[in-house]
């Protein structure tokens, strides 16, 4: 008897701890580098990029060669999605190599993705090219979805801030496991005319994290776009200047929301 009941309590126990770790999880890779993990299942956001620009944090070496040797908590990525081709974002060379390093992983992003990959010197017909998806999405387009394992995908082009009218932007929004949905904005300027436009399209799915440039975070727009439009429950700013590193907390006041700053910081994703 008294056995029985130590191991129902230890089986409450477990299913206690397991269901503490059923959260998902986002943790910061630098610029807008964000993997998002559920369990077993993993995503990268604009993890490859070889620009600062002087001005953004690049992945730290040791994260960098954490996710090439696919050591934990960087192991069994699934797919690698792409914001844009800027090369604070998307760098050709270390995306081939994480590809070649990792033959089940798929890549999504742009034909502007695409193309920089086949003028970085890498054929057409070399097969890690088949696991490079680029797709043509206008602003004004209707968004693409497809699924992909334990992923549920869908895409449309934001304009990209500033005078880059020449450049995708894509907000990709990515649920694991039917679990966790994130999305991230890349360099999307906070307009609301250009997601009013998707609004059937947020609507259609709760968003748990979204992940806008960090000058949406205390933007009159950028409130309206991540609140009422796209939904969010929670929002962290990304593409923060290099220069607040070490200082989050005094950002995150600053901009009356929060911030990744530190390359390594991890939020919990609420469920839904
Ligand atoms: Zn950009
Ligand atoms: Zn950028």
């Amino acid at each position: 008897m008294h056995k029985l009941t130590s191991c129902l309590v230890a089986s409450l126990f477990l299913f206690d701890i397991a269901s503490a770790h059923d959260h998902a999880t986002a943790t910061y890779l630098g610029n807008e580098g964000v993997l998002v993990s559920h369990g077993d299942t993993k995503i990268l956001f604009d993890a490859f990029y070889a620009e600062g620009f002087r001005n953004y944090t690049l992945v730290p070496d040791d994260i960098a060669s954490a996710m090439l040797k696919g050591e934990p908590p960087y192991d069994g990525v699934d797919a690698i999605f792409v914001s844009h081709v800027h090369g604070d974002h998307f760098t050709a060379a270390p995306a081939i190599a994480y590809l070649r390093a990792h033959p089940s992983v798929e890549l999504y992003g742009s034909v502007q993705v695409k193309e920089a990959i086949l003028k970085a010197g890498i054929a057409q017909d070399d097969p890690v090219m088949a696991r490079i998806h680029g797709y043509d999405i206008a602003p004004e387009h209707d968004p693409v979805v497809f699924d992909m394992g334990g992923l549920m995908i869908d895409v449309v082009a934001v304009p990209h801030t500033g005078n880059w009218t020449n450049i995708q932007n894509f907000a990709w929004r990515v649920t694991l496991d039917d679990k966790a949905t994130v999305m991230h904005l890349g360099d999307a300027d906070p307009v609301v005319s250009n997601f009013s436009r998707h609004m059937e399209h947020f609507k259609k799915r709760k968003t748990n994290t979204a992940f806008p440039p960090y000058w949406f975070i205390g933007d009159k727009n950028g409130k309206i776009i991540l609140d009422d439009i796209i939904g969010a429950d929670q929002a962290i700013g990304i593409h923060v200047p290099k220069r607040a590193y070490g200082k989050g907390d005094e950002w995150r006041k600053n901009a009356g929301g929060d911030l990744y700053t530190d390359p390594g910081e991890t939020r919990t994703i609420p469920d839904e």
